[in-house]
């Protein structure tokens, strides 16, 4: 097939086994592309290669790492349009959101290619006369990085810049229902001068791509943001292979607005964090925990702009929520919605909506009168759908709001100093916000979550370097 978009390895585009189709889900009649499945033995081609190459890799310091990261940061940004065009083609999230990610993942490039200039160790005064003793950070080797579907420009860039800043070699395998996006981050990061062998791309499905990445035994540390029981699976082969681990996964965040909340603030944010990007954030707002007083006017005011909101293909104009990414998600969306009126939620949206192609459509959906303890509450669903949970003050909505699994975001919305501290200090998660949406965050600061949120080291910002670095220890003595 003389359109195939293939595979990465030592420098070369490769075929793999078998290639998968890439459909728009905004129209399913528009055929994106065919994409190559790499092979168990793509995988271990791949590894031998990163591997042989990390000494070359390492010797030529870090100012060719930085201004490696810079040019891909400059032609990330002159071809935003096209691949942002990608993005929304096989993602759905509509097209400004989709060139704004790109963006985001060209100052990611930007940032790291500082950061490569920037790795620093200590000296420390030894116990011991005339002994010195030196710090240093050394790059891990070989990093396995695995992708998921819904930010596939921003999640392949926040791993794979630090990866290559701290001169490590990548394995990048990216969710195989959008390798587009992926592939045309591969072509830049080749043609702008990656050695062969220090970055590869590895398209396919995890379970054969993905394992045979873990599993493979030079590969030292493995990255991956995704579902919780896809990470508890990598957990445990990753532990068997002594391997370096960083795992981002799910959050059901919670959003509370207290009483004295303005409403031109709230309900923006609970709109924005609950809905944008058709819901499928990690940190989305999933859980709204709204005090009694405000509760009614704030429900009114969100349930009215949620379903003024235009709901279409991601390349209109006048869309301002694409589609659901597949029909697997949009099932398991539509199934929660059940879930919630049967759980005894009153729901307002959330069936198909119609469009003007054949697409995933959804409307967004609020769950009235839930209660914490219910599934829809307790959940993931990583789609447009947010509960609203009423509580009487402060203490019961702190409560409320740390009473999950997971820790990754979580808001207040507050007109009092008092609250929002005590909600900064009190709050369970990894990151908080103030009269913010609990989704959107800066690309140079760290991000991650607590309990079953995050595992290991941090992603993004000076933080990166944990992950991506050993740390040795050297002692000297005469001289
Ligand atoms: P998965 O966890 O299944 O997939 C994430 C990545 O892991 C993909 O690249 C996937 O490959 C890969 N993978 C799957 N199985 C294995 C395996 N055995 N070994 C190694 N890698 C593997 O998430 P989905 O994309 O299927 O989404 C399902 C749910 O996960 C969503 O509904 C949502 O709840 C949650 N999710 C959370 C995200 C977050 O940022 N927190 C992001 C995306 C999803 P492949 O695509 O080929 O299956």
């Amino acid at each position: 097939m003389t359109d195939a978009h293939l595979n990465l390895i030592d420098g070369n585009w490769l075929p793999g086994d078998h290639l998968t189709e890439n459909r728009n889900p905004s129209d399913l009649s528009d055929l994106i592309g065919h994409y190559a499945s790499a092979t168990a033995e793509d995988v271990d081609r791949a590894a031998r290669a990163a591997h042989a190459a990390l000494p070359a890799w390492q010797a030529r310091g870090p100012l060719a790492r930085a201004e490696l990261l810079d040019r891909i940061a400059r032609r990330i940004d002159d071809e935003a349009e096209s691949i942002g065009h990608m993005l929304a083609r096989e993602e759905g999230k509509i097209l400004p959101e989709a060139i704004a990610e790109v963006r985001r993942a060209a100052q990611i490039f930007r940032f790291y290619g500082g950061e490569a200039l920037r790795i620093a160790g200590d000296a420390i005064a030894s116990v011991r006369p005339g002994v010195d003793i030196e710090v240093t950070r050394e790059p891990v080797g070989v990093v396995g990085l695995i992708t998921p579907w819904n930010f596939p420009a921003a999640i392949p860039a926040w791993k794979v810049a630090p990866a290559l800043a701290f001169g490590n070699a990548v394995l990048l395998k990216p969710a195989d229902i959008v390798p587009g996006t992926a592939h045309l981050l591969a072509r830049i990061i080749h043609e702008q001068g990656c050695p062969a062998g220090i970055f590869n791309l590895l398209m396919g499905p995890g379970s054969v791509v993905g394992r045979a990445l873990v599993d493979h035994p030079l590969v030292s540390a493995i990255s991956f943001t995704g579902s919780v029981a896809t990470g508890r699976m990598i957990a445990r082969s990753a532990a068997e292979g002594m391997k370096k681990l960083q795992l981002e996964m799910g959050g059901k965040n919670p959003m509370v607005v207290l009483d004295d909340a303005d409403l031109e603030i709230a309900v923006p944010a609970c709109l924005n964090g609950a809905f944008f990007s058709t819901g499928q954030r990690c940190t989305a707002s999933s859980r709204l925990i709204v005090q009694a007083g405000i509760h009614d006017a704030f429900v009114t005011r969100l349930a009215e702009a949620m379903q003024a909101l235009r709901v279409g293909p991601a390349l209109d104009p006048s869309s301002q929520i694409g589609p659901v990414v597949s029909s697997a998600q949009l099932r398991g969306n539509l199934d929660y919605v059940a879930l919630a009126a049967a759980e005894g939620c009153e729901v307002v949206g959330g069936g198909m909506a119609e469009g003007p192609t054949d697409g995933f459509f959804q409307r967004p959906a609020l769950f009235l009168k839930a209660r914490n303890t219910m599934r829809v509450a307790r959940e993931e669903i990583f789609g447009p759908c947010a509960a609203v949970v009423r509580v009487g003050d402060f203490d019961e909505a702190l409560a409320v709001a740390n009473d999950s699994d997971y820790g990754l975001s979580a808001g207040i919305c507050t007109g009092s100093l008092r609250h929002a501290r005590a909600f900064r200090h009190g709050i369970r998660a990894g990151m908080v916000m103030v009269n913010l949406p609990t989704a959107g965050v800066d690309f140079h600061v760290p991000f991650g979550g607590t309990k079953g949120s995050s595992h290991g080291p941090r992603e993004q910002g000076r933080h990166a370097v944990e992950f991506y670095t050993t740390v040795k220890t050297s002692y000297s003595f005469g001289g």
